[in-house]
């Protein structure tokens, strides 16, 4: 095993520790990109920690379901609902600014408002401005979402979620109810609330003049889609609306799916084009650049990027988005076939095995740690 893989995962040399940075800004791809003047900023937001552990009940439910898997609990049964109003309520209270300052993005046609909810979640806003109709990507608290549509004096005409979690799908029912002629598009094999239009993979929506195609992502959840922008008609890179696959530095986890899947979802992602912008469901870039450095010691692009974010979450910017060209430098649930990684991991290929095959295995490592990581 390599010098690293010996190591116990969460514990590095502390050579990339975010504390231990110097206040360098990082002038990458996306600082160059056109921020939109002023607005956004009035936006409402709010919300709360994540489910530690992912799906805990309420403590005055536990005990009487222990038997189930937390995961299952958060998903599948009305606990998951009560624990999902329970973080918004919380949220709201703790963050009443939100997460985040919000940047808004805008090309000639189109403006794309990150929303932050609950404890690290995005919603985003997608408007085409000549018509000021507009679609929302995974709206959790709908008050912030409707707070938004009013700020930008908007007609919400469509919701895309991009899997049931009820932290990206939680704001349907109260949106719909407000809005009544909005659609709402998911797969069909996710129990997404209010669904009215589910989508076949590569299917195409138009909201005005904005285009977006739907991608069958699975492995975070069965019906797990993500929504591809078509910038073209703005002059814009594709704009990539990830939900839980991909995140800056990380990736989701695979609830319902197998390394195998997991992999090939990636990789069906990061066809999509350097250019393409990333815009993830979580803000997550301080942690998972910081677990990529204990992996990788020696990669510039990783410290670079970690020192720009702590300096962004300092001043509790978002950071998003990257661009999959910048996540390949550095994000390692995109590096699998990296010797670098693989040999930092104490992997190598297998005499006749196929290389998709141990690059699950790689991915299937990384994973491992990460989870590691996060328990410490
Ligand atoms: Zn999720």
């Amino acid at each position: 095993a390599g010098p690293v893989s010996a190591r116990p995962p969460g514990r590095g040399s502390g050579a990339a520790s975010p504390r231990a940075v110097p206040g360098r800004l990082l002038s990458g791809v996306t600082a160059d990109l056109p921020r939109c003047p002023g607005r956004g900023q009035a936006t409402r937001r709010w919300q709360e920690p994540l489910l530690p552990g992912f799906g805990l009940p309420p403590p005055q439910m536990r005990g009487r379901v222990s038997a189930l898997p937390r995961y299952s609990l958060y998903a599948r049964t009305r606990l998951g609902y009560l624990f999902y109003q329970r973080q918004v309520k919380k949220a709201r209270e703790r963050y009443p600014h939100g997460h985040s300052v919000p940047q808004p993005y805008c090309f000639p046609g189109v403006k794309i408002l990150p929303i932050p909810v609950l404890s690290n979640n995005y919603s985003y806003l997608v408007i085409d401005t000549g018509s000021s109709q507009a679609a929302v990507i995974d709206p959790s608290d709908p008050l912030a979402v409707q707070a938004a549509i009013e700020d930008e004096g908007v007609m919400l005409e469509a919701i895309f979620c991009t899997h049931k979690h009820w932290d990206h799908s939680g704001g349907n029912e109260a949106l719909c109810q407000k809005h009544n002629s909005c659609r709402v598009y998911g797969s069909a094999l996710d129990a997404i609330p209010q669904l009215t239009n589910p989508l076949a993979d590569r299917e195409k929506v138009t909201v005005g003049c904005l285009t977006f195609e739907a991608l069958a992502t699975p492995g975070h959840t069965v019906g797990h889609m993500v929504y591809v922008l078509d910038g073209g008609p703005f002059g814009s890179p594709p704009c990539l609306f990830s939900g839980d696959l991909l995140f800056l530095a990380g990736c989701g986890r695979p609830f319902e799916g197998s390394p195998e899947t997991m992999l090939a979802s990636l990789d069906l992602a990061m066809g999509l084009g350097e250019d393409t912008l990333l815009w993830p469901g979580h803000e997550y870039a301080l942690e998972c650049l910081t677990f990529a450095s204990l992996l990788e010691l020696d990669n510039s692009a990783l410290e670079q990027k970690l020192q720009w974010a702590v300096q962004q979450r300092q001043e509790k910017k978002s950071t998003c988005p990257s661009t999959l060209g910048e996540e390949q430098t550095y994000n390692p649930f995109l590096r699998t076939h990296r010797p670098e990684l693989q040999d930092a991991l104490g992997l190598w290929q297998g005499e006749g095995e196929d290389l998709d095959a141990f690059r699950a295995r790689v991915l299937k490592e990384v994973r491992r740690r990460k989870d590691l990581y996060q328990a410490t």
